[in-house]
């Protein structure tokens, strides 16, 4: 299959330290370089690539964001970026700037990560100030006609606020709308911010019904539960290759640079600086062969777990991201990881091909 879209994660670096995320702040403060990121775009015009999407991290600290949208726009793709919106009056002016109309031409739109109804609960999760600024940004981008989604990561704290949260999505115009799962963190779990597997669903089916009285585009990110065992997402379908902030191709923007991870990266692919596109891609193909051919094994088995189908709690294990959840003993999300560490079994595989 063709990549439609490419996502780079531009840096690590964020201006914010928001209560669920999932990104490691320990590692380096680190971004991308534009002559990589340059030199990507140009091995990827044989795959008749359309757009680009930037995530971290926050992308636009990225200390070359004007560059790296010129080279986007100078290759000829469209774009979009995530964003906490905490800078976006400088990022704003500088995407206007007469002198380069292709950046604001080329920008088909901006996520913007909202997390609760109100202030109060939205502060909480994402620190003092931050929902003005997102009202602020919203307003901006809504009187100059610019496509914005806004993505809820559902937690203990807004739980409650699901249907209101569609409410003031409806209220501020917006075109769309996403809620995601919280993926576990120590952090999640020290704040008291996860929700069981129950209420996931029960979340899950609350979206569900607003999807049907609400004028607004619903939708549930990946991560939901899904009742296909080989449900074929973005990334194993290959549409959306993932690029880090160190230039690696990796398995899934979901789970990329996760804290408290296994020290090897299992799931980083390949590494963009020495190694073209075109075999980074062919050993992505491989990773996901084998990724298939473990969960048949696992079916052999019967190890799979009720928890396995929501798939990206399933990668989480399965590329060691959680581990660290033994200390969490009595939580099922926990029971459920220590019952089955398929991370050593791609552990096994990842130094078979290193051999190989
Ligand atoms: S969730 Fe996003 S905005 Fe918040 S700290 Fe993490 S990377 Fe930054
Ligand atoms: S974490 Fe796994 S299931 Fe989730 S989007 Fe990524 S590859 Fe797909």
């Amino acid at each position: 299959m063709s990549f439609y879209e490419m996502s780079f994660e531009l840096t690590n670096k964020c201006n914010l330290s928001c209560l669920h995320c999932l990104r490691d702040k320990t590692d380096m403060r680190s971004f991308i370089s534009v002559e990589l990121f340059d030199s990507i775009l140009k091995q990827a015009k044989a795959y008749n690539l359309k757009h680009i999407a930037f995530t971290g991290g926050e992308p636009t600290l990225h200390p070359h964001f004007a560059q790296i949208i010129d080279t986007v726009v100078q290759h000829g793709y469209t774009y979009h970026f995530v964003t906490n919106a905490w800078n976006f009056l400088s990022v704003w002016k500088m995407l206007n700037d007469p002198h380069f109309p292709g950046r604001i031409g080329k920008l088909s739109g901006v996520s913007i990560s909202l997390d609760g109804s109100n202030e109060k609960t939205h502060d909480y999760i994402r620190g003092k100030g931050s929902f003005k600024k997102i009202l602020q940004a919203i307003s901006i981008l809504k009187i100059k006609g610019i496509d914005i989604s806004v993505q809820i990561t559902v937690n203990k704290k807004n739980f409650n606020e699901i249907e209101q949260m569609a409410v003031l999505a409806s209220e501020l115009g917006l075109k769309r709308l996403f809620y995601a799962h919280l993926e576990p963190t120590t952090l999640a779990f020290e704040q008291d911010l996860v929700l069981s597997p129950g209420e996931y669903r029960e979340a899950e089916k609350r979206v569900e019904k607003l999807k049907n009285i609400m004028k607004i585009e619903i939708n549930f990110s990946l991560g939901h539960y899904e009742p296909l065992l080989f449900f074929q997402c973005r990334a194993l379908t290959m549409y959306s290759p993932n690029i880090d902030y160190k230039g690696r191709l990796s398995f899934c923007c979901q789970i990329s640079g996760y804290t408290g991870a296994h020290e090897e990266e299992l799931d980083v692919i390949a590494d963009l600086n020495t190694v073209s596109l075109y075999d980074a891609h062919k050993m992505w193909a491989d990773a996901i062969h084998k990724f298939n051919l473990d969960k048949i094994d696992l079916i052999k088995n019967k190890q799979i777990t009720e928890l396995d189908y929501f798939p990206c709690f399933y990668c989480s294990k399965y590329f060691g991201k959680i581990d660290w959840m033994e200390a969490y003993k009595n939580d099922p999300w926990a029971a459920d990881s220590i019952k089955t560490k398929h991370s050593h079994r791609i552990k096994k595989h990842t130094s078979e091909m290193k051999k190989g």
